[in-house]
């Protein structure tokens, strides 16, 4: 459009470009005050074991509730918050969140003692120096076990700094933090990280599950990933089971753990609890 309209449409395009320069601004500072005001709240979704179909863990998702806006989704202001220092703010308030709900849970109900809560990380999370240290704060002041503790990390994130994160993450392996890469098969690929680091589980993004009875290719990369997983021992989490077929075709394929709107959406923390106290875990 912009091409064909001359200066009017330049005017438009400029006008626009101001326009949303001005949103995100906007976005920006909404999100300083929305930690300030304590706006935050975390969802839970239940991750299963596909053999026994019980709650295994929890990964918990931020959602940001907006005064006029209602709940708003990760997906409207994490990229945000992720282009500027927001969200080491956010993420340390997610980790310290997650960690003390996982810990009154497990103080509450003894069928909660094997529970584990995966954590999303941003990249600038972990490129902290002080990173370790807080995280030890958190488990210490929660008095959450570090083996509970599953930290979520992408594989753009590893590929932009691999020596570093390989720093990091060899500390967090010293304290039996479990290690997933999420969305695995999405990102800048590299098989290279997978011996480099000291990753425990991977996360078969949900996009491959979606589709994997529309095209045969999905459930080859699905077959990779699982077979990858029990080479180099590391557990393999299907990301988005939405249907029976689904879970049949996962369960077929020998595939341990699963999360998906056929078990539960990601839920407050009254419902998670119901939950656990149904006896589901
Ligand atoms: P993710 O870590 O890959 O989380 C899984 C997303 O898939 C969640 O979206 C979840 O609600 C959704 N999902 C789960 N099962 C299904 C399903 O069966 N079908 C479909 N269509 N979707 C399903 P959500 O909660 O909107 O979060 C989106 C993304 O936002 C997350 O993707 C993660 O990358 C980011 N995010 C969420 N919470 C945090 C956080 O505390 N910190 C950081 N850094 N990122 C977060
Ligand atoms: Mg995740
Ligand atoms: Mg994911
Ligand atoms: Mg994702």
């Amino acid at each position: 459009r912009v091409k064909n309209e001359g200066k009017a449409g330049y005017a438009i395009y400029q006008s626009e470009m101001y326009a949303q320069a001005q949103a995100l601004w906007e976005l920006e500072n909404h999100l300083k005050l929305a930690i300030e005001r304590q706006e935050f709240l975390l969802y839970y979704q239940p991750i299963l074991s596909l053999k026994t179909l019980t709650v295994i863990g929890f990964e918990a998702l931020i959602r940001w509730q907006h005064p006029q806006r209602g709940l708003i989704s990760p997906v409207h202001f994490i990229p945000v918050a992720e282009e500027t220092d927001l969200i080491v703010a956010i993420g340390e308030w997610v980790l310290q969140q997650s960690c003390q709900q996982l810990s009154a849970w497990r103080e509450k109900y003894p069928q909660a003692n094997h529970l584990t809560i995966n954590v999303n990380l941003s990249n600038r999370q972990l490129e902290k120096d002080n990173f370790v240290y807080k995280l030890d704060n958190v488990l210490q002041q929660t008095g959450l076990p570090a083996t509970q503790l599953k930290l979520e990390i992408t594989e753009t994130l590893l590929m932009t700094n691999l020596a570093a994160a390989i720093a990091t993450l060899s500390q967090l392996k010293q304290r039996n933090i479990n290690i997933s890469i999420d969305d695995f098969g999405t990102g800048y690929s590299s098989l290279n990280y997978l011996c480099r680091l000291p990753v425990s589980s991977l996360k078969i993004d949900r996009s491959f599950v979606a589709n994997v009875h529309e095209d045969s290719k999905n459930l080859q990369i699905i077959q990779t990933i699982l077979s990858l997983g029990e080479q180099l021992m590391i557990e393999v989490i299907a990301e988005g089971i939405e249907t029976q077929k689904h879970l049949e075709q996962l369960q077929e394929l020998g595939c341990q753990y699963g999360q998906g709107y056929l078990f539960s959406k990601p839920v407050n923390c009254e419902a998670a609890e119901q939950l656990i106290c149904a006896g589901l875990c």
